[in-house]
């Protein structure tokens, strides 16, 4: 009786990890990463041979987060290696989202709240190392681009210096993200070992306020700590560029006002335009035209709250306003691909983005700038 318990029990156990694994995983990337049907959308001619020779580059994909393999097109979420070379893509920063509180919202989160990423690592078999730091979480994803980067097949270089960007038609680069910089765990020598990780832009708030300052989404407003100082000195002295998506205007004014003056971005949003979600989710004009300014340049992104409608027509009209306010030098490409948001296309449609620049009257040479143009020159400057 008791042994028939017993493999009664084993069996109930072993078929729960297998739905927890091959339905539940999987489902819930699909579902938290969809590509909504807004289209068909038209791609002419004209467009599509001006977009083969494009440079093309996307400043944010959080695609490390989800267990999928890369290397392999894949029928959900929004990129992979063989998606990003048919979408014409020369370069990709891939973040490392590590974590994030329920009920994620962007008015105001605690820092406190349960995390959702501990739980993306529980279901999705990550080493138990990530189960409680964050920082193990940021070499992990690290560590699973660096895992790509070694298999030749996929032909991708990781970029670790500014020559890393000078490569042959056809090889990705990729470029690592921290999103938001609590991965530091505190510590300032942390930056150095991300670094040696392959990070070389470093996010510094995400939803929650954190050991460097306040977030946009946070619940304090606060600008940078003398910690925040301290870690984005360290940052900028081993060229590390700053992504101030998610951080206070508090904190984004405090980054701007350091007299060291070191490279910053912001690697998906877009301007406070005529909805609830842009207005919170975006800086005030004044701020994105000081990081413009700098030679800073600001990541369009392709989900609603970057943009108040996520059509390509709208991310268009959005790419030609933020070149009004900002300049065409400052104006890039910044998807949140596979970052829990709704898109309207994957990163092997991107060829729809240029047909509607065309359509929206830009020049050839502004839509090299913004297609990746103006991403290539800015690592060109900041990377080592
Ligand atoms: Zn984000």
């Amino acid at each position: 009786m008791i042994k028939k318990i017993l493999i009664g029990s084993a069996v109930l156990l072993v078929a729960a990890f297998a739905w927890l694994q091959l339905v539940f995983v999987p489902g819930t990337d699909a579902r938290m990463n969809p590509v909504a049907d807004l289209g068909p959308y038209e791609v002419g001619e004209a467009a599509q041979k001006l977009h083969d020779t494009l440079y093309v580059a996307d400043l944010h994909a959080d695609s490390l987060m989800w267990r999928r393999d890369a290397s392999k097109r894949q029928d959900r979420g929004h990129v992979d290696l063989p998606r990003l070379r048919e979408g014409g893509v020369d370069l990709q920063v891939f973040s490392a989202v590590t974590k994030s509180p329920r009920g994620l919202n962007f008015a105001e989160n605690a820092a406190d709240a349960p995390d959702d990423i501990t739980l993306v690592a529980l279901a999705q078999l990550w080493p138990p190392r990530t189960w409680q730091s964050v920082y193990e979480r940021a070499v992990f994803q690290a560590q699973r681009l660096a895992r790509y980067e070694a298999d030749p097949a996929n032909d991708l270089v990781i970029a670790r210096t500014a020559a890393d960007l000078d490569q042959p038609d056809g090889t990705l680069v990729g470029l690592l993200l921290t999103e938001g910089a609590h991965p530091l765990e505190g510590d300032v020598a942390n930056v150095r070992r991300l670094f040696d990780e392959g990070y070389r832009a470093m996010g510094l708030q995400h939803f929650f306020d954190n050991e460097l300052g306040g977030s946009l989404h946070g619940q304090s407003g606060a600008g940078l700590t003398e910690f925040g100082v301290e870690a984005v000195r360290e940052m900028w002295r081993l060229d590390i560029a700053v992504d101030l998506a998610h951080a206070s205007e508090a904190v984004s004014r405090d980054v701007l006002d350091m007299p060291e003056g070191g490279p910053v971005f912001i690697s998906h949003g877009g301007m406070r335009d005529d909805c609830v979600a842009s207005r919170q989710r975006n800086l005030p004009d004044a701020l994105l035209r000081r990081i413009a300014q700098r030679g800073g340049i600001v990541g369009i992104g392709y989900f609603e709250g970057a943009v108040c409608d996520i059509t390509p027509g709208g991310i268009a009209n959005a790419i030609v306003k933020a070149i009004d306010l900002m300049g065409v030098k400052a104006v890039a490409l910044g998807s949140d691909y596979d970052g829990t948001v709704a898109t309207a296309f994957d990163t092997s449609q991107l060829a729809v983005i240029t047909h509607q620049l065309i359509e929206a009257g830009l020049s050839e040479s502004d839509i090299r700038a913004v297609m990746g143009g103006n991403v290539r020159r800015f690592f060109e400057e900041s990377l080592p």
